[in-house]
């Protein structure tokens, strides 16, 4: 559904910000590809603009792409800015930018929600998820465009059903300009992990979609040019279980319907080993690949967070039950925890060593507003706000330990040699248990074979012959070619050259040991 009964005409400037460089925005991978500029496409920002009464003309832009130019602003009667935490620098200085031209502009999406006074600025916050709020700030754009003379704080009360949701506006976006295609899916979580800000800001009770609504959007993804893989995002797929099982026959019928022409990937609690009808169904819709917030293999750690579902089946059986049925395991990792001692770091790299698995996101624990954690923290006295630093929490081990540890852990786990074999085991273990898709004209078209000789030349050219990994690489590449393992070949390549050139930042101490770190860093992708 749109918002109605708007009499106005008002012309919206939709403006996602830049992404400052983190493990999970791939950017290095991006100059291997055909043109891809950024990671996924902003759901939030894409549903807010299908939500905008039909009659508004709305410009979309992802700044990870292109900058929004004088002649954006000048057209624009109001700007919708949105993002997380990582953002928050951007989205203050598109607020400057846009009061430069004098412009109306008003801000929504997580980080505002948990944290209104980072946006002190902005003319309105909209707090919270679509609803009330949304259909108030539009009411008062329609009536008057014009920046209120102080700021307006607007909260969601009622939230839309997401059943009601409108397709995000994908038409708007440049989708095969991003590294993934996504799909909102649910929102909430039940469990209650310290760290966590999901339950406090979306809810315990996870809320979803129908599985019309996700097919309508995938193949409207389709006709703006989706190709390769697709995020389900949600906080966790098993959230509601009865849903994902709801859900899993629409998604296997589709992929009949269109070929199987994308992978599916999603995230959700390890726990989900314990469901082999739905890990089944998954395998069926062509699923290949799962992110699992493990955090830790210290099961002390894991009870002190509340994450003891994490031990309902030992770890590693939970990994071998996933990569049973085809999909690769992407891992969450935390350091920093009250329980680390200063042997954490051997023992996650020996984990690193046994579980096999190639991704995982190591960060450094970060307190949170609206979490258990930043409670507890400001209880002790231990949240300390220094953009100088890489965490806001007092650690129990010294600080400077801590960052080694973190740079030689990113150092270590992700040499070329060490990576690429966690690679071959995955490709040799885990990939030939995946669904076999059935040739399809949609597979083998055209548009696939040359994104896939554009990918293979820009491999082999910038890794294999300017690289300074290449005996590793071809070691691995030789062996993928031999066995006509291009498909495979192209991804792992991918990722992987993204994961040692960041990870070679982190050790060196160019980059941030904490995603949600204030420190001032260069914005990822720089937009010209
Ligand atoms: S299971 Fe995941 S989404 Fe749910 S509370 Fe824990 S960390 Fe958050």
């Amino acid at each position: 559904m749109r918002a109605e009964g708007i009499a106005n005409v008002r012309r919206i400037l939709c403006l996602f910000p830049r992404y400052t460089s983190s493990f999970g925005t791939f950017e290095y991978a991006y100059p291997l590809t055909d043109g891809v500029r950024a990671f996924m496409p902003p759901q939030g920002l894409l549903l807010i603009a299908a939500y905008l009464p039909a009659h508004w003309p709305v410009r979309f832009i992802d700044e990870n792409i292109r900058a929004a130019t004088a002649e954006d602003f000048e057209w624009a009667e109001a700007v919708l800015v949105s993002g997380m935490h990582v953002q928050r620098r951007q989205m203050n200085d598109i607020c400057r930018r846009a009061h430069a031209h004098d412009l109306t502009v008003a801000i929504g999406g997580p980080s505002v929600s948990a944290c209104p006074d980072y946006y002190p600025s902005f003319d309105y916050l909209h707090v919270g998820e679509l609803g009330d709020a949304t259909d108030e700030l539009i009411a008062r754009l329609s009536r008057d465009p014009s920046r209120p003379e102080q700021q307006v704080v607007l909260k969601t009360v009622d939230r839309l059903d997401m059943t009601r949701f409108p397709i995000p506006a994908y038409e708007l976006a440049e989708i095969p300009r991003y590294f993934l295609g996504s799909i909102q899916y649910s929102s909430g979580c039940p469990y209650q992990c310290e760290f966590c800000d999901i339950p406090g800001l979306y809810g315990r009770n996870p809320r979803l979609k129908t599985p019309q609504q996700i097919t309508a959007e995938l193949y409207k993804l389709l006709e703006c040019g989706i190709m390769g893989a697709d995020y389900l995002v949600g906080d966790n797929f098993i959230g509601n279980r009865k849903a994902a099982l709801d859900l899993l026959p629409h998604l296997v019928e589709w992929q009949k319907k269109t070929g199987y022409v994308l992978r599916f990937s999603c995230e959700a609690t390890l726990n989900i080993a314990k469901r082999p009808e739905i890990l089944a169904g998954m395998r069926e819709a062509y699923f290949a690949t799962i992110f699992c917030g493990i955090e830790t293999p210290d099961p002390v750690a894991l009870k002190a967070m509340h994450k003891d579902h994490n031990m309902m089946v030992p770890i590693m059986e939970a990994i071998q039950t996933l990569n049973s049925f085809g999909m690769e395991v992407v891992s969450g990792i935390i350091l920093g925890l009250d329980t680390d001692k200063p042997e954490t770091g051997q023992h996650l790299l020996e984990f690193i060593e046994a579980s096999q698995i190639p991704l995982l996101t190591i960060n450094l624990l970060q307190a949170l507003p609206k979490t258990p954690l930043w409670e507890r923290l400001e209880r002790e006295n231990r949240l300390i706000e220094d953009e100088g630093r890489d965490s806001n929490v007092d650690f129990r081990l010294p600080y400077d330990d801590v960052i080694t540890t973190w740079r030689a852990c990113m150092g270590r786990a992700y040499q070329p040699d060490k990576l690429l074999e966690r690679y071959e085991y995955q490709i040799t273990q885990t990939y030939p248990h995946r669904l076999q898709p059935p040739p399809s004209p949609e597979r083998a078209s055209w548009k696939n074979i040359k994104l896939g000789l554009i990918m293979l030349r820009n491999i082999f050219w910038k890794v294999g012959v300017l690289g300074d990994y290449k005996l590793h690489f071809w070691r691995f590449a030789l062996r993928r070619l031999a066995r006509g393992e291009i498909e495979y070949l192209i991804s792992s390549a991918l990722v992987a050259h993204h994961l040692i050139k960041f990870a070679r930042d982190a050790s060196s101490g160019h980059t941030n040991a904490s995603y949600y770190s204030l420190k001032l860093q260069q914005a990822s992708v720089p937009a010209e």
